[in-house]
């Protein structure tokens, strides 16, 4: 939960609704007046993510390019189309899913993200995934697979095989697939991603992973390297989130909240 008087970030089971929805907009207001890294200073507008707060199937795609830096919302370009397809394909839309990214600023020129920008990033993410609770999340292309997988494994050897990893406070499913970018002008990948997503209902219809014994006590300050451990074995909760620096003064942000689709 946040708390209202430091704002910090505590990452807990979140059992409402209208509390899960409320959590998730304070931390799209913090985010949305970030200047823990330089793409701050570049970016027109914070891509937060958007779709159904509580999501069964989560997919955590790379940064926002250029349209998504200009519409505040992801995946809105030529891969977003195509990954609206693949959605329709398995009879899913937006609205069933959420839909974030590893950094939440374009990269100037659509350059790679670099360690430091994904290590300032990074508790957005973990805090959207611990207040959605997805059942399933899919990652989308390389560093999204390795940020959740916490090890540098890439894409090629891992898309299409599910793996229950411990994320924040309970267990995952965890779905690499290619990015639906680098799919666009290869067919044999895009034929590939279709026949991986076409497993994606299969998965679902699992329900949540056995989860680990909740943890009474929050644990010490962790190091990035060792908030993912390796499959059934549980993360320590990560009681940093959030804790390191005040939050700015609240903005009124570029895209506002309903427009994320989290509060339909
Ligand atoms: N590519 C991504 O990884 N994310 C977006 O939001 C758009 C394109």
């Amino acid at each position: 939960m946040v708390d209202v008087e430091t704002r910090e970030y505590h990452p807990q089971a979140v059992t409402d609704t209208a509390e899960r929805r409320e959590q998730l907009k304070q931390v799209y207001l913090e985010a949305s007046a970030c200047t823990r890294c330089a793409l701050s200073e570049t970016r027109t507008t914070v891509v937060f993510g958007a779709g159904n707060a509580d999501a069964d199937l989560m997919f955590v795609g790379e940064a926002p390019g250029a349209n998504e830096d200009k519409q505040g919302l992801p995946f809105v370009g030529q891969a977003g189309r195509l990954l609206d397809k693949l959605l329709a394909e398995i009879g899913l839309k937006r609205g069933d899913v959420f839909i974030a990214n590893v950094l939440k600023c374009r990269p100037p020129g659509n350059r790679d993200p670099r360690p430091q920008e994904i290590e300032a990033c990074r508790d957005y993410l973990h805090a959207q995934v611990d207040l959605i609770e997805p059942r399933v999340i899919c990652t989308l292309g390389n560093f999204s697979t390795k940020l959740l997988r916490g090890d540098p494994t890439g894409i090629s050897r891992l898309h299409g095989q599910p793996e229950v990893h411990v994320l924040g406070h309970r267990a995952v499913r965890l779905y690499p697939i290619y990015h639906p970018a680098a799919a666009l002008y290869t067919p044999s990948m895009l034929e590939t991603l279709r026949a991986d997503f076409a497993r994606l209902p299969e998965l679902l219809a699992l329900g949540p992973p056995p989860q680990p014994e909740a943890l009474e006590e929050p644990v010490p300050e962790i190091e990035p390297e060792e908030a993912f451990p390796p499959e059934g074995v549980p993360a320590p909760e990560d009681s940093t989130l959030f804790a390191s620096e005040p939050a700015p003064p609240a903005e009124e942000p570029a895209v506002s909240a309903d427009q994320l689709g989290l509060f339909d």
